[in-house]
């Protein structure tokens, strides 16, 4: 499976998944870049993969639509009984999966940012949309504090090789925060040293993996006693939040 970062907007990121020839954009929020890394990568577009509705990410589906012949638009049932995803052909739930080019693409539901989060996890590689990001998490939007906790909690069961496509480039900031956060954890200052470089050469921090996040991304260790201290983990959890969203 091949996944090219598309950049799409200020921050956002797209991503091409080829599979056997096969290729589908997750969370398109432009046509145009996604049209161009199509060209480039000499593949017809079949399927759309929606992690949730903002328009940052589901902003180029309609232009896509017209000049691709595309065959699914998938995202979640939550977002398809809302209408919010344009085009959506299919609903999708937790647990289920679907064929693409002979690999399997399973289904995470993930809310908290929103109430129609979903992952996409399919040989290895996790499209987390903006629940999970590099050294962060997205806002909590519709769903609770608790709701987006055991969401993250869900994505840490994940095997620690798993790569992280996330959908912002937020990395340089989320680790700035997470320093705060733990001022003596030698992970995160290594990681926000190398961040800080790859920035620097105008390279994408994506992808990451889950083992280097279980060891500084604050929130997939609002749970660690050196990070709750002492608070249980939604106090905790919500405490990291609300701080983040000041920071
Ligand atoms: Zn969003
Ligand atoms: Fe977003």
């Amino acid at each position: 499976m091949k996944v090219v970062p598309v950049p799409c907007l200020r921050d956002n990121y797209a991503y091409l998944v080829i599979e056997n020839g096969r290729a589908a954009v997750v969370d398109p929020s432009q046509a145009d870049p996604v049209l161009s890394a199509i060209d480039a990568a000499k593949v017809e577009l079949s399927e759309i993969w929606l992690t949730h509705h903002h328009w940052d990410h589901v902003g180029g589906i309609e232009p896509l639509v017209e000049r691709c012949p595309l065959e699914h638009v998938r995202g979640s049932k939550h977002d398809a009984q809302q209408g919010r995803i344009p085009k959506q052909t299919d609903a999708l739930s937790d647990g289920d999966s679907f064929d693409f080019g002979g690999a399997s693409v399973e289904i995470l539901e993930i809310p908290g940012h929103t109430l129609g989060a979903i992952a996409f996890v399919s040989e290895g590689n996790l499209f987390s949309g903006d629940t999970l990001f590099l050294a962060g998490c997205g806002r909590v939007f519709e769903g609770t504090m608790a709701m987006m906790s055991e969401s993250l909690s869900k994505l840490r069961t994940l095997p620690a090789d798993t790569k992280i496509w996330c959908g912002h480039e937020y990395t340089v900031n989320n680790l700035r925060f997470a320093a705060t956060v733990e001022p003596s954890n030698p992970d995160i200052a290594r990681a926000l040293s190398e961040a800080l470089a790859t920035r620097e050469a105008r390279r994408f921090t994506v992808p990451g993996q889950l083992g280097h996040e279980l060891a500084t991304n604050p929130f997939l260790r609002f749970d660690e006693p050196a990070v709750a201290a002492g608070r249980d983990p939604v106090a905790s959890f919500t405490a990291l939040r609300e701080a983040k969203d000041e920071f």
